[in-house]
């Protein structure tokens, strides 16, 4: 999409924000998977607050040489074996759900890494993140990972299947069980989770997170089209 439409859309946003969240800021993340660099630079220069990756190779590549101006963040499935190519690269590691993972992050940092926990609301067998009752467990453990901060929970919504109301209601209801996870992740009050974040709400959902209480949403498709 060219620039100018580009930027017209993150204005849209924001104008759309300061309406259903008036009293609070909500982060704006431009998802810019498959998107090309002068893209995602237009949605930053356009006032963007984070940028998304969701594979670290496809980051290298685009971010490698020169970071962007904004934060970075991975939101994708992280292998192991590939986090010491992302390590120095991003601001935070928002799709964190193993044990294995976290301990690889921790192995290869050398200061403080940001991190989230995803969240698997929708119990959906295609997709990754803890189940609801497994997050507050694994926060816990964090103790084992000092180079690590938990700054809140990330989730991916189950699309809706169809514009009912039934399906309007199961997807605000699975938005509220994460909304009530994180308020009791962040009462534990672990001195190595901040839990200020709940990244929650895509192209098809973001107006209904935001009502819930999300505090990023990640638009990919709404800012640049569909993906090719
Ligand atoms: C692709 C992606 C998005 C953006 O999705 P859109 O529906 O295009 O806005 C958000 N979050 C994650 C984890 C993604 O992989």
């Amino acid at each position: 999409m060219s620039k100018t439409l580009i930027a017209e859309r993150v204005a849209e946003i924001k104008e759309k924000l300061r309406e259903l969240a008036p009293d609070r800021r909500v982060s704006l993340m431009a998802v810019t998977k498959y998107r090309t660099r002068e893209e995602a630079l237009a949605a930053v220069a356009a006032g963007v607050d984070i940028l998304g990756e969701n594979r670290i190779q496809e980051a290298v590549q685009k971010w490698g040489d020169e970071k962007p101006s904004v934060a970075l963040h991975m939101i994708g499935h992280v292998q192991t074996n590939k986090v010491k190519y992302g390590i120095n690269l991003f601001d935070s590691f928002d799709s964190v759900d193993s044990d294995r993972l976290a301990e690889m992050l921790n192995h290869r940092a050398s200061g403080l890494v940001r991190v989230m926990i995803e969240v698997n609301v929708g119990r959906e067998t295609s997709k990754s993140g803890l189940m609801p009752e497994e997050t507050l467990p694994f926060l816990a453990s964090f103790e084992r990972w000092p180079k690590l901060q938990v700054t809140g929970l990330m989730t991916v919504l189950p699309a809706r299947q169809e514009n009912s109301v039934e399906e309007s209601r199961r997807i605000r209801r699975h938005m509220q069980e994460m909304v009530d996870l994180w308020r009791m992740c962040r009462s534990e009050g672990f001195p190595w989770a901040p839990m200020t974040e709940l990244s929650m709400g895509m192209t098809g959902d973001w107006e209904w997170a935001v009502e819930a209480g999300s505090t990023i949403i990640r638009l990919g498709t709404f800012l640049f089209g569909p993906r090719l």
